[in-house]
């Protein structure tokens, strides 16, 4: 099996090259005094150490032994306690966390590459610094003082660690018709009762304590999401010293048996007057809550994005290793009995593809960490505002296309392998089993694609959209004169007006057809998404084209390559994407019910 090794020079290349973060920090005072470019480069090198050499060795292992329940306690697989205090003692849970209370307070554009590393390595124990670090930022944006220094410390720390719990039987995306309750007490806390389902990491050995982020409906609550608030349910009571005290009233009912990440632990909650506490204020609970969804649903983006490099990793390997007919042009390898698969242009366009999605979707992700670097860092009130919102636009695109192609990209791994990808030997059938995941939790991907369609760009009336239309068409006035660019720059006018006419479209059709934006939704995010690579593809070339000359590692040269196969046989796709997004509505909500 090929092992998962960090790809620290392409993630050097984003960050530093392509993004100049260094620059975007300096620029910004808060984040200046943190972190430099020595630092920053430190901390890339050593999650390339720790997720390659302590996380990735227990991927397979971990998949094979999955999680054990026994009477309400659950079992991680074997050194998983141990590599989890390795990143507890690396501080990483707290990477990108409040230095108030014990974060570290790096920007976004850095935590973004260790969390593409955390994952790809193994993306079932990720999920659990992924879901602590959510937590603590929900509860650093709305809750009291008195909770977030009694539970951030521990959780930033990893000592504790934080989970979601939202989802019920009957419930999934529509959350307003929750049945979960929350009885108040007279001594401020509450008392929550309800069944919780699917709780990635509700129980596990690897913390001292699991702090539970719990909706629940208070008993005067309005109906519907507007009636939903936010608790903080730990499991060990914690006293007033800080000491843990008697165990909370509730426990894990069952694990789910499931198809992948099958060494996280998907758990039923039982919650029988547990204590809790509000988070944030009555009601409002979803509000709050969404703080964490919105950074887990990059940080689920950026698992699909994860899974799809560590399987282009192995496939690239095996693709010149294994060795399978002549290259039609002439043999490559006389002296062997067949050429390796690399040779065959099929398997190329699979390579490519993969390539194309893969370090295109790590300029994305680092694109949107550069935006929530200036939500929150810059000290100027317009910039903060553009870049607020471009975060609001960006990040369902970030959830469901990153995972929509990280999945399909495994799917292509897995092929270039042929009956080697379906047995377990070489991980590509674990890949594909841990990406599906991906698409659907955290808001499954049409909910995604709902959200950027019908609240973001219908919603803000094209607004929202504008300023990332604005973004792409200044780097295209910008980059006119850029001869490197010369091949790149009208395709990708041409693709920028592709997309702002289809959003147009879109704006005009919904004003008499309520089905127009759920009709256009997923060929919408698609289209939203191959054209936002396509800015990151010429983004990549003005970083890449002055390294060419005398780049023998071929590193550089790459790069332009792939740019070409992108816009020649990947961006075209948007074409026909948005021929199927003009057709309307009418089609899909045509067939009466006996016609399906
Ligand atoms: C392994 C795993 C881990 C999970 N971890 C957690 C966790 O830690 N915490 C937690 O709270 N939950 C967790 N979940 C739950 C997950 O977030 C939900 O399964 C997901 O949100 C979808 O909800 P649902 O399964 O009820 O599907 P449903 O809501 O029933 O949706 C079914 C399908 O219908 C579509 N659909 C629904 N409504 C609409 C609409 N209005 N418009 C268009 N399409 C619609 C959806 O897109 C979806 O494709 C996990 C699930 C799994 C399987």
């Amino acid at each position: 099996m090929a092992d998962y090794k960090a790809p620290l020079q392409e993630i050097r290349f984003v960050m530093n090259e392509v993004f100049d973060a260094p620059s975007l920090w300096a620029s910004m005072p808060r984040l200046a005094e943190r972190v430099d470019p020595d630092t920053a480069d430190a901390i890339v090198e050593e999650a390339g150490k720790v997720t390659t050499n302590v996380i990735a060795p227990l991927n397979r292992e971990g998949d094979e032994q999955g999680c054990q329940w026994n009477n309400g306690d659950v079992t991680t697989p074997d050194g998983y306690r141990e590599a989890y205090q390795t990143i507890v003692e690396g501080g990483w849970n707290g990477l990108g966390g409040n230095p108030d209370f014990g974060g570290m307070g790096m920007p976004k554009t850095l935590v973004v590459q260790f969390e593409e590393m955390l994952q790809a390595s193994n993306m079932a124990l990720g999920l659990a610094p992924m879901l602590t670090a959510g937590a603590c930022l929900a509860l650093d944006a709305h809750g009291s003082e008195a909770l977030k220094e009694k539970y951030l410390p521990n959780l930033y720390s990893g000592v504790w660690s934080g989970s979601m719990d939202l989802t019920e039987p009957h419930c999934g995306t529509d959350l307003g018709i929750m049945r979960s309750k929350a009885e108040p007490q007279d001594d401020g806390s509450y008392r929550i009762s309800g069944t919780k389902i699917f709780i990635t990491w509700g129980e596990h050995d690897m913390a001292e304590n699991i702090i539970h982020f719990v909706l629940a409906k208070l008993p005067d609550a309005p109906k519907g999401p507007k009636g939903i608030s936010l608790f903080l349910v730990p499991k060990f009571l914690v006293n007033d010293d800080g000491s843990l005290g008697e165990r909370n009233e509730f426990s894990c009912g069952s694990l789910e048996k499931k198809m992948g990440i099958k060494g996280s632990a998907t758990c039923v909650m039982n919650f029988d007057g547990a204590k809790g506490w509000l988070v944030g204020e009555e009601n409002k609970g979803l509000a709050a809550m969404f703080t964490m969804m919105n950074y887990e649903r990059l940080g689920v983006g950026i698992q699909g994005l994860a899974a799809a490099e560590a399987s282009l990793q192995s496939a690239r390997d095996y693709a010149f290793e294994r060795i399978q007919s002549r290259a039609p042009s002439g043999a490559r390898n006389p002296d062997k009995a067949a050429d390796p698969l690399v040779v065959h242009p099929d398997v190329r366009r699979m390579l490519l593809t993969m390539k194309g999605y893969v370090e295109g979707g790590r300029a994305f992700s680092t694109y949107v960490g550069q935006w929530l670097d200036v939500a929150k860092f810059s000290d100027n009130d317009e910039d903060r505002k553009r870049a607020e919102g471009l975060v609001a636009l960006l990040t369902p695109v970030a959830k469901a296309f990153l995972t929509d192609r990280g999945f399909d990209m495994c799917v292509v791994g897995q092929q270039v392998f042929g009956g080697h990808g379906y047995i377990r030997e070489w991980g590509q059938e674990q890949l594909v089993r841990d990406a599906r995941i991906t698409q659907i939790y955290e808001g499954a991907n049409g909910i995604q694609a709902l959200d950027l369609m019908a609240r973001k760009v219908v919603g803000s009336q094209g607004k929202l959209y504008e300023l990332f239309a604005e973004d792409m068409a200044s780097f295209i006035e910008k980059e006119q004169a850029n001869p490197a660019l010369e091949p790149f720059l009208s395709p990708l006018a041409a693709a920028l007006e592709r997309l702002s006419d289809v959003t147009e479209h879109v704006l005009e059709q919904a004003k008499d057809d309520p089905n127009a934006p759920g009709a256009a939704s997923a060929d919408y995010t698609n289209l939203f998404g191959m054209t936002a690579l396509a800015f990151m593809w010429a983004k990549i070339v003005v970083a890449a084209a002055p390294r060419t000359e005398g780049d023998s590692s071929g590193f550089y040269t790459g790069k332009l390559k792939t740019a070409r196969f992108y816009f020649q046989r990947m961006l075209p796709q948007t074409v026909s994407l948005a021929e199927s997004i003009r057709s309307g509505s009418g089609s899909m909500m045509e067939h009466a019910d006996n016609e399906f």
